[in-house]
């Protein structure tokens, strides 16, 4: 059995930072896993699902960054965490047929960080696993890119004079951008060779009363406004209880059309979390972690970004959390190792973003002197591209990253930003 001194389990948003940035200070001597070959960063998940195509958005393999920077990598999936002997299990890996099986792996570990982010709660709503699509990752985006490519054309096909009908379940920031995407930038930008196609009405269902809750109100506002202008009608207080192929029932008896229901009821822990029995989980199913990070049962188990929540404060669930998360560990976990004490984390809101498609960018950002600001157009856009290119900084370095940050500046003025035939 590899025993390494830092095993991290997840390489995304946070983890993968987590992994660059280490090494990058000298302690290449760790192990990334990944379930995945290659990393997306999530919070470009909506551009896949809309259809871009695979030069469109960076996939970077973690090999070559594992090459690059002086650390290993395998692929696998966790399976199990033993704290006792400090092991971690990957689940058996299967490709294609029963004749390229990788049997279950275990490795050991003197420090272990769990980032392998969460999931969408369905809050036990019937229908919504089957009928409706999910961004919890590529996969899941990839679907919903398939799902919008064959029914728009199959609704057509039809010759219907009603509207194509999008539903968003939730109005938190992912279900508020989505819904505004694909209503602006759905037709111009991706029918535009079959112009004959029918328009596309979104609607966003808030079981609460009102959008993007725990989102500053001047934003919220602004987004209201944004989101009447572009058509995108919004329903609040009306609590989905079933979804069905092509419709949605809310509790108040109302249903709603849907030839694509889209679920985006913001974050739970990952599916795996409450079969790990070392570890214990709150009632979102994410680990529990203390202010250190250190997760309640184990000083030698850490865990950062969407997979846990803090006891004592809550950080949200935001790909700026995991990356500052990510950064309090680049420092904390050397000097754990080391047997030296190590500082609680502390969560710096830097604002919130949120990129409306063809509406525009609007957001909060915080002034030098801590008070928030409010921007949108072509300063918030810049500032919504500013968090891709600072990741990207990240875990290419600082020369890579700019020839990624001049190709994506060029990708982005040639193409169009929201496909449906790729
Ligand atoms: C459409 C969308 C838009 C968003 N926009 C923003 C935004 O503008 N700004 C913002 O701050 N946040 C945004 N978010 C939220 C943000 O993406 C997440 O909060 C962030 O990615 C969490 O980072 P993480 O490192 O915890 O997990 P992730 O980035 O989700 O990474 C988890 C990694 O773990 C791997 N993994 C999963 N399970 C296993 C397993 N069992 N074994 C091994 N590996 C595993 C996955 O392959 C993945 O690479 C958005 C999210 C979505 C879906």
């Amino acid at each position: 059995m590899q025993t390494f001194p830092i095993v991290i389990v997840g390489g995304g948003a946070g983890g993968l930072e987590l992994a660059v940035g280490l090494a990058r200070n000298g302690h290449s001597d760790l192990l990334l896993i990944d379930r995945t070959p290659t990393h997306i960063w999530k919070p470009r998940l909506h551009e896949v699902a809309a259809g871009s195509g695979p030069g469109e958005i960076d996939e970077i393999a973690y090999a070559s960054l594992a090459e690059k920077w002086g650390f290993a990598f395998q692929q696998g999936s966790l399976a199990d965490v033993s704290a006792e002997d400090r092991t971690i299990t990957l689940a058996e890996m299967t490709q294609d047929t029963q004749s390229h099986v990788v049997p279950p792996r275990r490795i050991g570990y003197q420090a272990l960080v769990l980032a392998i982010g969460g999931g969408t709660p369905d809050f036990g709503v019937e229908g919504v696993r089957e009928h409706a699509a999910m961004l919890d990752d590529v996969e899941g985006a990839k679907a919903l890119f398939s799902r919008l490519s064959h029914r728009l054309p199959a609704h057509h096909a039809n010759n219907t004079d009603r509207p194509f009908q999008i539903v968003v379940a939730g109005s938190g920031a992912t279900g508020v951008e989505l819904a505004a995407h694909l209503k602006t930038d759905l037709r111009c930008a991706a029918l535009a060779p079959h112009s004959d196609l029918p328009p596309v009405d979104v609607t966003i269902l808030e079981g609460a009363d009102q959008i993007l809750g725990g989102v500053d109100d001047e934003v919220r506002s602004v987004v209201k406004d944004q989101l009447e202008t572009t058509g995108v009608r919004v329903e609040t207080g009306q609590q989905i209880c079933k979804v069905m192929a092509n419709v949605v029932e809310t509790r108040s008896g109302q249903t709603f059309k849907a030839d694509v229901t889209i679920w985006a009821t913001g974050t739970s822990g990952p599916a795996i979390a409450g079969d790990i029995a070392a570890l214990e989980t709150n009632r979102k199913g994410q680990w529990r972690v203390r202010p250190s990070l250190q997760t309640t049962r184990s000083d030698a188990i850490f865990a950062l970004g969407d997979c846990c929540s803090n006891t004592d404060a809550t950080a949200p669930t935001t790909a700026q959390a995991a990356s500052e998360q990510a950064e309090h560990l680049i420092d904390a976990l050397p000097r754990w190792l080391e047997n030296e004490p190590i500082d609680a984390f502390e969560f710096r809101n830097k604002g919130t973003l949120l990129s409306l498609g063809d509406a525009g960018t609007v957001g909060t950002v915080k002034s030098w002197f801590h008070t928030d600001i409010s921007i949108n157009g072509r300063l918030a856009h810049a500032a919504y591209r500013g968090l891709y290119h600072q990741h990207q900084f990240r875990i290419l370095g600082p020369l890579k990253g700019s020839e990624q940050f001049a190709a994506d500046l060029f990708e982005r003025a040639a193409g169009p930003r929201l496909k449906v035939y790729g």
